[in-house]
Formats: structure tokens, sequence, C-alpha cells
């Protein structure tokens, strides 16, 4: 909604989906492009795959996947393996269709040959994970964790994680799954969507009982029971880290092609929700990626059967009303003129006006804290009693051997600002940027990608691009000759294609790429482990490709 008319352009766009207005060409847009595929469970999957090739102990936090239905064969053969190998494991798989979310289509087996049994595989693509059979219980009770994590860059890297954050709960207590319990929902799934409509369900206006509650008050009770809270913290901090930097490569390739660099263009921040479950050992493992967490600060209530009636849920609001407002905060336009000028404007001073599609409206204003004006959608709401509610105890979050913080600036002494809470978002990235470095591989591989895609718009490599990759790198060589460049591009792009995830542009996606670069990697330097092999061919290809820059630059100025 423009109410100003289209012309005049917005600091802030509040996209209610996806990233999907290219006629945007300043200010900030709260979409990334290509955020809702990458997140999707397949690309996910696949993602954290490709990081576990590299380093598999560094992304023991993500279950062992395999993707349906063309890994379907290797799942059997490695499931059929490891059982010969050790006769006492009895695992549990669960099945989560691609695209799917709130549970829909999920099931849990024993047994690969099930899956066959349940058909439409091939019409819906899935993954089949490992199931985690032994989570840590509350009240006896399965939980998940929603974390709110805001990425307010891609480059530079900016994440940043909420103190505080969602506890899911079952509404059956938890049996390790057995062929009689399999399919009990309520005791095996923790979403909400599926555990409302079990009549165990705890409506609580406590955050610290019920059927959802805040994380604090998980860890207030963990803690108590003498449990290394701090640690846990550090973890789920390395883990939000990694599964940022396995995503930034595949989201690098869909901003250049929505947002071509050296054009005008917005710049993108997006709020994801983290599902995390913990271990009964506090080992947290990665769930998945919400592109579009609900904000819902309200759940429904039947007041008499068939009648229902929106409610206000305190244990949503408290999580995420302090959520939106300091994102808000954080990329607040006129903070940063605020800090340039050092002047404080009394009253209206940093008003932003955000739009949310379909129907309602909120105003910002830092004086007045945040005002809903209209709801008509109450799948996404904002509400105006954050300032009044009690702060959760928070965490100690730091990590080990922490590089010198980078948080954000303190406010100017008579900021606006100061009249309100303190963030409860923390960033993490780069304050720890040290640490996780060395992980960013994929990404300067994807720099690779980029560079020669050549065509603006486009997310997917033609075989003239490869080519001059393979020249300008100097890969091709009387062991490696041109025309076997061409079968490997030929042979990957085929492959990925068939997969059919996205059949709209022809060529090479950056997966098949990261494939292909790989293959070259462990052909060139066979003896090292696959992350310095794949480092090694980087820094080659990196260094000939300044040499070559170099001497475009002195032919430039002879
Ligand atoms: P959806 O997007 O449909 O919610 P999820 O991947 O979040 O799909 O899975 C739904 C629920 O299933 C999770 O909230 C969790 O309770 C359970 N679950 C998912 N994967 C696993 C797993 N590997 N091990 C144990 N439980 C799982």
């Amino acid at each position: 909604q423009f109410p100003f008319g289209r012309r005049l352009p917005c600091d802030i766009y509040w996209h209610g989906v996806s990233f999907h207005d290219n006629n945007i060409f300043s200010g900030q847009v709260n979409k990334f492009p290509g955020m809702m595929e990458t997140v999707r469970k397949i690309t996910l999957s696949r993602a954290m795959r490709t990081m576990q090739d590299l380093f598999p102990l560094e992304y023991n936090f993500y279950p062992r996947s395999w993707i349906l239905p063309e890994e379907l064969p290797l799942f059997v053969a490695e499931v059929r393996m490891m059982k010969d190998s050790n006769p006492s494991w009895k695992p549990t798989f669960i099945v989560k269709p691609d695209g799917g979310c709130q549970g829909d289509g999920i099931y849990l087996i024993k047994d690969p040959s099930d899956i066959r049994l349940t058909g439409s595989i091939q019409s819906r693509p899935a993954v089949v994970q490992e199931y985690i059979c032994k989570p840590l219980l509350v009240d006896k009770l399965k939980f998940d964790i929603r974390l709110y994590v805001l990425l307010k860059s891609l480059e530079p890297l900016e994440i940043y994680i909420a103190k505080d954050g969602l506890s899911r709960f079952c509404t059956e207590p938890y049996q390790e799954p057995t062929l009689k319990n399999l399919h009990q929902v309520f005791m095996h799934l923790t979403n909400y969507s599926l555990n409302i409509h079990s009549g165990n369900f705890i409506h609580s206006d406590s955050v610290n009982t019920g059927s959802k509650r805040t994380f604090s008050s998980i860890l207030c009770r963990l803690s108590s029971r003498g449990a290394d809270v701090k640690k846990l913290w550090s973890d789920i901090i390395s883990l939000v880290i990694k599964t940022i930097i396995a995503l930034t490569p595949e989201l690098k390739v869909y901003y250049q092609s929505d947002i071509p660099a050296g054009k005008p263009g917005p710049t993108c921040f997006q709020i994801l929700g983290f599902d995390i479950l913990l271990m009964k050992n506090l080992k947290p493992m990665l769930l998945e990626v919400n592109a579009n967490p609900s904000m819902r600060i309200e759940h429904e209530q039947e007041l008499s059967p068939g009648v229902f009636e929106n409610v206000p849920s305190p244990v949503d609001e408290e999580v995420k009303v302090a959520v939106i407002r300091d994102t808000l905060r954080l990329v607040d336009p006129q903070k940063k003129k605020r800090r340039d000028t050092h002047l404080i404007f009394p009253h209206l001073h940093g008003v932003l006006i955000f739009f949310f599609p379909p129907s309602y409206h909120v105003m910002y204003n830092t004086e007045k804290k945040v005002k809903l004006n209209k709801i008509t959608n109450p799948s996404a709401i904002l509400c105006c009693r954050c300032q009044s509610l009690e702060r959760a105890p928070e965490a100690s979050e730091e990590l080990p051997d922490a590089g010198p913080a980078a948080g954000p600036e303190p406010d100017a002494p008579k900021s606006p600002e100061a009249a309100l809470p303190s963030l409860c978002l923390k960033q993490v990235f780069p304050k720890y940027a040290k640490q996780f470095s060395y992980l960013r591989l994929v990404d300067r591989v994807a720099a690779l990608f980029i560079r020669f895609l050549g065509v603006k718009g486009t997310t997917k490599l033609g075989p003239t691009g490869f080519r001059t990759f393979i020249r300008n790198c100097k890969l091709s060589n009387s062991n490696f000759s041109m025309a076997a460049v061409d079968i490997l591009y030929i042979d990957i792009t085929r492959r990925w294609n068939s997969m059919g995830i996205d059949h709209k542009e022809p060529g090479m996606c950056l997966q098949a790429f990261v494939e292909a670069f790989f293959c070259l990697a462990q052909k060139k330097y066979k003896s090292l482990p696959l992350h310095e092999q794949v480092a090694s061919l980087v820094e080659f290809c990196e260094c000939h490709l300044a040499a070559l820059h170099g001497k475009r630059l002195l032919w430039g100025c002879g």
C-alpha cells in the first residue's frame, strides 16, 4: 500500500511473504531475494550436506538427511550398511515433504521400505531425516525452541540473535518411538498448529507454564538443575552462525540477480525463525529455518462450539514484540543520521511508516513506541504493550575466545532510544567472525560463480561462462582438456536440472558449480582432506584472477 503515491520512496518496505518488488530503488526491504527458496527443506538439506562434507565435525548439529526421490536408493543402501555394521542400531526416520510447514504431511518410519508404501513421493519431493529419539524432556514432554534471528546484512555479514525465544510443547507424554506410538503426532511433533487441536493443550497467562513458554523460563529451570546454560547458549550461537554461513552462498546468487551491483537498489534485512531441538545431553540440533516466522501475538479460543475469538497470548507478545521493535531500531535510517549529526530531535523525530499487506499498518514513533492502527489480518500482528512487559531474564551467551565486542554502538546520551528497553537482539556476527571465517569457503566458490555469470539478472552459468572460468583460472592442461571441461559441465548440469527444483532457467546452478568445483579440487590436490583441497583451489583461482585483473589494468593504462 502506498498512501503517498508510488513515486515517493519509503525508508523501509515491509513485505508480507517474500521479496517481490523489483521496482524499489532505495531504502531497506525486510526480505532477501530467494530466502524462501534457500530455506526450503530440500535446499537447506543440500546446503548443510555440502558443509558436512567439508566440515563434518562443525556441522554435526544437523540430522543426517536424504533427499527423496533422487536419493532413495542411497538412503536404503546407507541404512542397510549402518545396520549391518551395528545390529543393535534401531533407528527411526522422519519424512518431511519439501515446502511443507506446520507439520503438514510429516510421518515417522522405522525402515526405508516404509517410504514406498506411503506412495506419492514422486509427486512430492521430501527430505527423510534421522529422527532424534532422545530429546530433552520438560514435564515429561518433548518441546522445541523457536529462536528469532535477524540477518541484517549479507555483505558484510551481520547477524543478531534474540535473547529470548519460544518453547513449544507436545501435548502427550513422550516415549521413544515404537511401531505402536509412531503415529501419535501429539507425542512426537512439537508444532503449535497441531498440538492446539489436542484436548491437553494448555493456554497459560504465565510465560513459564503451559504448552508455549519462553525459552528463558526453560533456561531458568535447567540452570536450577545445575545445567551449563552458558555453554548451551554458546552452542546455539554457533549453530545459528554456521547455518547462516551455509545459506549465504545461495542468497548471494539470488541477491546479485535481483539487485545487480552498480545499479540503484534497496538493501535487505530479514527476521528468520530457527527451529531447534535440544537433545537429552543438551546438544542443540537444527530442525529447520523459517523465512516467514509467524509474528502473531494472539491465539484463537473456542468460546462455544464453532465460535472462536482472538485473545492475547502473553508469551508470544513478550518475545515477538521485542524482536520487531528492536529490528526496527537496528535498521532505523534516522538512527544513523542522529549519530552522524549528534542532533536530538524532539516530538515527531524518527517516525517511520510501515505497510503491511493486506490491510493493516503500524506507526512506529520513537516517542510513542508502537501503535497499531488497524488490524484485519490476524496472521501478522504487532501490538503496543511492549514497553510495559517485564523483561525475561537474559541468558549469558558469550562464546569462548570471542574477539573484541562489536555490538551496537551505545546510544547518544539523550537519544530518544534511551526511553526504550535495552536491545533484545544481540549481535553475534561480525562479533565472533574470527572463530567462524574459515567456514566461509563455499562463499568464495560462490563469488567465483557470480563473477562468471556474465548476464545480469541470471542465477545460472552457461557453458561459455564455465569455459571462461576454467581458462581464466588456468585449470585446463594436458591432463584436463577443454573437451573434458565441456563433458564435466554437461554431466553435472544435466543431473542437477533433472532433479527438477528449478526448470525455468537453463544452465548450471550454484550447487552444480560447487559440485564441479569440488571435483576439480579433488583432481588437482589428491592427497589433502576435502576442505583443504577446496581451499587450495579457491586460492589458486583467486590468485590467477587477481593476476589477470592486474594485467588488464596495466593494458588499460598502456
Ligand atoms: P514443519 O515445517 O512442517 O514444522 P519441521 O521440520 O519443523 O517441519 O518438523 C516438524 C516437527 O517435527 C518439529 O517441530 C519437531 O517436533 C519434529 N521433528 C522434525 N525433525 C525431527 C527430527 N529429525 N528428530 C526429531 N523430531 C523432529
